[in-house]
């Protein structure tokens, strides 16, 4: 491995599956090092057993594999710096901490958050007004028989922990605003900012992606990576989703799905989605922004780290929707007729059929699961009520002579239907809305749907005239 080449990671805890914005992430992340010819690596941080989830690693994975985000090293094709599975690593991060305890910057630590909170009351009771832990408090060490201590590192008085963020530019935060914090738990496993430091290092990270809410560990990460004398790597902070009410999108937020894998069951195409993810918190510089579709490695082309958003990005929809209404419409007759059969295979219409079916909705579908309930169309026998026919009655006329035409049709095709309809129209004078209208109620008993000769094709000659005579009743 060459040693400047951009390497950057995306590191889920397998608590859950895919969220909006840890696929956001994953994807700057991926496209950072695709733009760079760098590698894209997956690392799960699944020390904290008690809230991983069973379902969450393969989820993930699968949902990024999905997305085309494909990594160069993962849990399933690790490299030669070991697992990438933070449980796997536990003794890595054991020889790491006793490095620390034996130089003396980390100690063992007896207190518990109760021993914590018992000093705050105390502190209160005295009538302290703002009552905090100290370095002086936790260093003053009491063993505890019977228990199991905990690591902690020494935090300096008068360090800065600088860093100039990719996204939020120069940041800087004082040691004192740190206390000697957790490195290993009592049960032996590494905290989050210790394992993260740690496995960053070792595998050679470069760019670290990840959303705000980690600015607060980065003064920690920081300290440790001075501490090791390790480089440390650059950091961006990507700033928060929003949904509509401008909240920030939270896995309980019920206004919008908040799991990718739900975007493909709804029928999203993953080129799609990715298309739009890129769009939240970045934007392409130098290129027409009124396009909003860039392909894969179109994106992969432009990308530049420059161009993040320092603004919260909104969750968007309806953009969501005409992203992928964009892609929809761009699907050959193969992949089309794949990607909405999905949904409708057990209804019982022939190939043919469904082909003119999906081609004919195809411009207008923004989720594939909309063709469920567009193709009850011709499926089901509605009745038609009196209110409706009210509307047909001045158009019996011109009913009666479709009918007539159409019934000495012989080729019956979408074109020659057409043709009719609107030779129709001409010799009796009747022309746009005034003219389908009628017919498409008449045939369809609906006020919209996709083009009406096609409709009336699927339909047959059989179905068509039967619809069309509701002209008898009216
Ligand atoms: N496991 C952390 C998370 O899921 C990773 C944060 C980071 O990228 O440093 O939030």
């Amino acid at each position: 491995m060459e040693s400047n080449k951009v390497r950057t990671r995306y590191a889920p805890s397998p608590t859950g599956n895919l969220h909006i914005g840890g696929a956001r992430t994953a994807l700057f992340a991926y496209l950072h090092a695709k733009s760079k010819n760098g590698e894209f690596l997956l690392r799960l941080e699944d020390t904290d057993t008690e809230r991983n989830l069973e379902y969450g690693e393969k989820n993930q994975m699968d949902t990024l594999e999905w997305l085309g985000i494909i990594p160069d090293y993962s849990p399933i094709n690790p490299d030669e710096t070991g697992s990438f599975r933070q449980s796997e690593r536990l003794e890595i991060y054991e020889e790491k901490v006793k490095e620390l305890l034996n130089n003396g910057n980390a100690y063992l630590s007896w207190h518990t958050p109760e021993d914590l909170e018992a000093e705050l009351e105390k502190q209160s009771a005295a009538g302290k007004e703002n009552p905090r832990i100290t370095n002086d408090f936790l260093r003053y060490i009491t063993p505890k028989e019977n228990a199991k201590p905990s690591v902690r590192i020494k935090v300096p008085d008068d360090e800065i922990y600088e860093w100039d963020d990719g996204v939020r530019g120069k940041m800087s935060v004082p040691s004192s605003a740190i206390i000697d914090w957790v490195i290993q738990k009592s049960n032996g496993i590494p905290t989050y900012n210790f394992a993260n430091v740690v496995d960053d290092h070792l595998m050679k990270i470069t760019d670290v992606h990840r959303g705000e809410e980690h600015i607060s560990n980065t003064p920690k990460q920081i300290q440790l990576y001075k501490l090791f004398g390790w480089e440390i790597p650059k950091f961006y902070h990507l700033t928060i989703i929003i949904n509509d009410d401008g909240k920030k999108l939270s896995k309980r937020d019920e206004s919008v799905l908040q799991f990718i894998h739900l975007y493909k069951e709804r029928g999203y195409l993953s080129e799609a989605v990715f298309n739009f993810l890129s769009l939240l918190g970045w934007s392409p510089g130098g290129v027409n922004l009124e396009n909003e579709i860039f392909s894969h490695s179109e994106l992969i082309n432009i990308f530049d780290i420059k161009r993040f958003s320092k603004a919260p990005s909104k969750f968007d929809v309806k953009k969501l929707q005409w992203t992928n209404n964009q892609y929809i419409q761009k699907l050959n007759k193969n992949d089309i007729y794949e990607f909405l059969n999905k949904f409708v295979e057990e209804v019982n219409l022939s190939e043919e059929q469904k082909a003119i079916i999906f081609e004919s909705f195809q411009p207008g579908i923004h989720e594939g699961i909309e063709i469920i309930n567009l193709i009850k169309l011709f499926i089901e026998e509605p009745e038609a009520i009196d209110e409706f026919k009210d509307s047909l009655r001045d158009s019996k006329k011109l009913l009666v002579e479709i009918y007539s035409k159409l019934d000495d049709l012989e080729n019956w095709t979408s074109e020659e239907i057409k043709q009719i309809i609107n030779n129709t129209g001409k010799d009796m004078e009747i022309k746009g809305t005034q003219l389908h209208f009628p017919i498409r109620m008449a045939i369809t008993l609906k006020a919209h749907g996709p083009e009406l000769s096609k409709i009336m094709e699927i339909f047959g000659k059989g179905k068509s005239l039967e619809r069309l005579k509701i002209y008898e009743t009216l």
